[in-house]
């Protein structure tokens, strides 16, 4: 019975998911603004749903699956750009929005060590289990961030938000909130990791881990500021997924990978900034006298 009422809620809650992105979709809004609203309306409206009911991992990346295809059109990048560069942490090139799945994961720990520290202290007990006759899924995750906790004592910062200032503070002589920040962080550290890890192994999209270039955060003051196909051009520059020859080419979309002007290969680097007949037209300087005179 309780069973299916969690089915129930879940199923509601990925109905309202639905019905909230398809309404933002065709308010006329401008698309950074769509964006704007998921990371401070629909997101913080979704953690507390999916936090109240015992809705699974499964059903969360479900939803995301369809934020992500929402959020590239808003924002103007094709379907096959990948889903780590709208939410990664540690890339080169951050964006100002949040993942479902990730937040979803610490707020769960979150509950989890709530309810394990108040059952410790035989406080609050029955209130938590009636609401909830299963096991939190959430303890497993936990167990292996207590864990990996000893590892990243010491280690260089590599998590998001605050590792680097607590990771001198040692467990055991942490209060319970403290430990709780602490687990958290380790929690995103590993989401970060996994999401790393899948864009490694993308190919092109991915040769952005392979370059040295300082870290650039890309904050809601610079979406305002920019144009929508200003925003496009810098996300697709980034993951190389502009039509430059070498894409169309590998995209079936045309037959040689040449640039037509030297008829070397038209990698995005060469179009943009290497091609030496463009260099000897005086291309690049007109287009950077061009940038002067029109900001
Ligand atoms: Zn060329």
């Amino acid at each position: 019975m309780s069973h299916l009422r969690d089915h129930n809620n879940v199923r509601s809650t990925e109905k309202q998911a639905e019905g909230w992105l398809k309404k933002t979709d065709v308010s006329g809004l401008s698309g950074k603004f769509k964006a704007w609203l998921y990371q401070h309306s629909l997101l913080p409206r979704l953690m507390w749903l999916m936090t109240v009911y015992e809705v699974p991992l499964t059903a969360v990346e479900g939803v995301e699956l369809k934020i992500n295809s929402h959020l590239r059109r808003w924002l103007g990048i094709p379907p096959g750009f990948t889903s780590v560069g709208l939410y990664i942490r540690s890339g080169q090139l951050q964006l100002p929005f949040s993942s479902l799945v990730e937040e979803f994961q610490v707020a769960k720990c979150r509950v989890a060590m709530t309810f394990r520290d108040s059952r410790d202290n035989k406080v609050g007990e029955a209130g938590i289990k009636t609401r909830s006759g299963r096991k939190w899924e959430a303890s497993a995750s936990l167990a292996l961030a207590e864990r990996n906790f000893k590892d990243i004592i010491g280690a260089p910062c590599t998590g998001r938000q605050g590792l680097g200032m607590i990771h001198f503070q040692e467990w055991g002589k942490a209060n319970p909130v403290e430990r709780r920040a602490m687990v958290q962080a380790v929690v995103r550290g590993l989401e970060e990791e996994r999401s790393k890890a899948k864009v490694v192994g993308l190919g092109p999209q991915g040769a952005w881990t392979r370059w040295d270039l300082p870290k650039r955060k890309v904050t809601w003051a610079d979406l305002w500021r920019l144009e929508p196909c200003q925003i496009s051009f810098l996300l697709r520059a980034f993951y190389d997924t502009l039509p430059t020859p070498v894409n169309l080419h590998r995209w079936g979309m045309r037959d040689d990978p040449t640039c037509k002007l030297c008829r070397q290969k038209g990698t995005m680097a060469h179009i943009l900034s290497g091609c030496k007949t463009t260099l000897a037209q005086g291309r690049y300087r007109w287009r950077h006298d061009k940038v002067l005179t029109t900001s």
